[in-house]
């Protein structure tokens, strides 16, 4: 039809565009093993992904290719996410922490044929070539004098530096205009029962997720915002954040391998002003720690960011009674790009009596524009939106997986074309969804479920709890009953019977778990999630044995 609005593509280039021409001068700040605090400007960074696309050329990579990373979240990295991208290849960002075996499995599942990785890995790359069976080109993301020592394995590939594969090349690159049905990215969930399957995201999906993503009521960015992503840019693209900052012109703190150290967290947050920070549950309990420990505050962050697992209530009550931020949890998978849910008050919502917010902030929020969701009984009907009946959640939208990558069937997927995420749920009138569990972690007593999330958030009320986990274990009469267990803060204690009445004033009688098992350290997956699998190995007879 004449007249029609401009059919522009929808690109991560259009992202690097809009920020090297609008916010040249904005800071992007990070942390790596050679540079303590390196700083320089997204005008810089676009140069210098500009210059990775030329050496990407000059090595006749071609179209489509899939390159993998094995790095923190520093500039590097950044400007890897542009450099490939926007060439028209696929970043292929694999997580590090999974064992080297899973790690050759996905690299080759992705069959990507060159590797970045941060020169500390060549520990575990000398583990991995071995296995690695279309890799040809490592490239160690660091200058000349930081490469690691010649390694005592050979690395069976091409081994290069990244300063000197960019050294020469021109900072300006003849971007192509791609399709915005291009594939940009490719992660792979975190498999905690079979395989890694890998999402693959288009131009398209990426850029509407950080659109989506961005608003006032999500992620809330702004140019004046200082961002810190403490969640890693191999976890879902770090939620997006290396896209929606530099459409927003906002400043990003890259915190490298400080992101497991809450000092240094601290230090970046304040000395860098930063306002948003994101970062999975674990992350905000060590950093709060710390933070009552030192007795340092947080004068610049406004707000923080929380999901990958569910929030502790106690990580919202803190932050906003002894600093002063607020914390927004949010809901999203691998699969859904990730954003699905964000929770931020509705009009007449922002000042409801104290234990009325807390009820409502412990939720995972409401719908993000482009998600749609529904819940679904057994029997595959939708269930009312009434906050109290559980359901399996589905979802759908622009970025939403519609499969797996290289895998013609999907067992996830149902026939009207809805994502089964796997996880159970509630959807109150409001629209606020709230996660009891996934399903397989739900726990059947006597056929009635007890959501195992709910329990481990009121442990972690208790003054000397530093983390809980809840699983079901089988019993004799109700076939499943919660056992609990706990990690104590250093120099705390509580007995048994204490901690399950502090739980028996809060929650049904019947879901007070049947025991508690103290531990020093409770098992977590590679993305940070507590590992029910092997909790649920090693008590499987706890119960019977008593
Ligand atoms: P991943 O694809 O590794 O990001 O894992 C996605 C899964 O993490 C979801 O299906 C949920 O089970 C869980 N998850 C993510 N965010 C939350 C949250 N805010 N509360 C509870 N579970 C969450």
């Amino acid at each position: 039809m004449q007249g029609l609005m401009m059919d522009v593509p929808l690109t991560v280039t259009g992202i690097l565009r809009h920020a090297r021409l609008n916010h040249p001068e904005q800071q992007v700040v990070s942390i790596t093993a050679d540079h303590p605090r390196h700083r320089y400007t997204y005008g810089e960074a676009f140069a210098r992904s500009a210059q990775l696309a030329n050496a990407l050329d000059r090595l006749q990579l071609p179209a489509g290719a899939r390159i993998a990373t094995l790095a923190w979240n520093d500039f590097r990295h950044l400007e890897l996410f542009y450099a490939v991208a926007c060439a028209g290849r696929i970043l292929h960002t694999v997580n590090p922490r999974l064992l080297p075996e899973q790690i050759a499995w996905i690299i080759n599942d992705a069959g990507a044929t060159m590797l970045f990785a941060a020169p500390e890995f060549a520990p575990l790359l000398a583990k991995l070539t071995p296995h690695l069976v279309h890799v040809r080109t490592i490239v160690f993301m660091t200058g000349p004098a930081h490469l690691p020592p010649a390694s005592p394995a050979p690395l069976l590939a091409d081994a290069r530096c990244y300063e000197q594969l960019l050294a020469g090349e021109p900072p300006e690159f003849n971007w192509p205009d791609l399709d915005e049905r291009t594939a940009c990215s490719l992660c792979y969930t975190s498999g905690t029962t079979g395989h890694p399957k890998g999402v693959l995201y288009s131009h398209r999906s990426t850029v509407l997720h950080a659109m989506a993503a961005a608003g006032a009521d999500v992620m809330g960015v702004t140019a004046r915002d200082g961002v810190l992503p403490v969640v890693p840019m191999f976890h879902v693209n770090a939620w997006g954040i290396p896209f929606i900052v530099p459409m927003t012109g906002g400043k990003l703190v890259l915190p490298g391998r400080g992101a497991g150290d809450p000092a240094t967290l601290v230090d970046l947050i304040n000395t860098e002003r930063v306002t948003v920070a994101l970062g999975v549950p674990t992350v905000w309990l060590a950093l709060l720690q710390y933070l009552a420990a030192t007795g340092v505050r947080l004068p610049s962050l406004k707000r923080t960011v929380v999901g990958g697992a569910a929030c502790p209530q106690a990580v919202i009550d803190e932050f906003r009674d002894r600093h002063g931020v607020e914390t927004h949890h949010a809901w999203g998978m691998t699969e859904t790009s990730p954003l699905g849910t964000f929770n931020s008050p509705k009009p007449g919502q922002e000042k409801l009596p104290l234990e009325a917010a807390r009820a409502l902030q412990a939720k995972q929020g409401r719908s993000v524009f482009g998600v749609e969701m529904r819940i679904v009984g057994d029997d595959g009907h939708e269930l009312p939106r009434d906050g109290r009946t559980f359901g399996s959640l589905q979802v759908r939208g622009p970025f939403v997986a519609s499969g797996y990558y290289g895998m013609e069937k999907s067992d996830v997927h149902t026939v009207d074309g809805w994502f089964d995420t796997g996880d159970v749920a509630t959807i109150d009138p409001d629209g606020y969804m709230q996660i009891t569990d996934r399903t397989k972690d739900v726990i059947k007593s006597g056929g009635e479920w007890i959501s195992s999330i709910e329990l481990e958030n009121h442990t972690v009320g208790h003054p000397a709890v530093a983390e809980a986990a809840v699983i079901g274990v089988a019993h004799p009469k109700w076939s499943e009953r919660p056992l609990l267990i706990v990690v104590l803060k250093p120099g705390e204690t509580v007995s048994r019977d204490d901690l399950l009445a502090f739980l028996a004033g809060k929650v049904a009688s019947w879901w007070v778990p049947d025991d508690v098992v103290f531990v020093p350290e409770i098992p977590h997956t590679g993305t940070g999630k507590i590992n029910k699998i092997q909790l649920r190995e090693q008590y499987r007879d706890h119960l019977k044995k008593e």
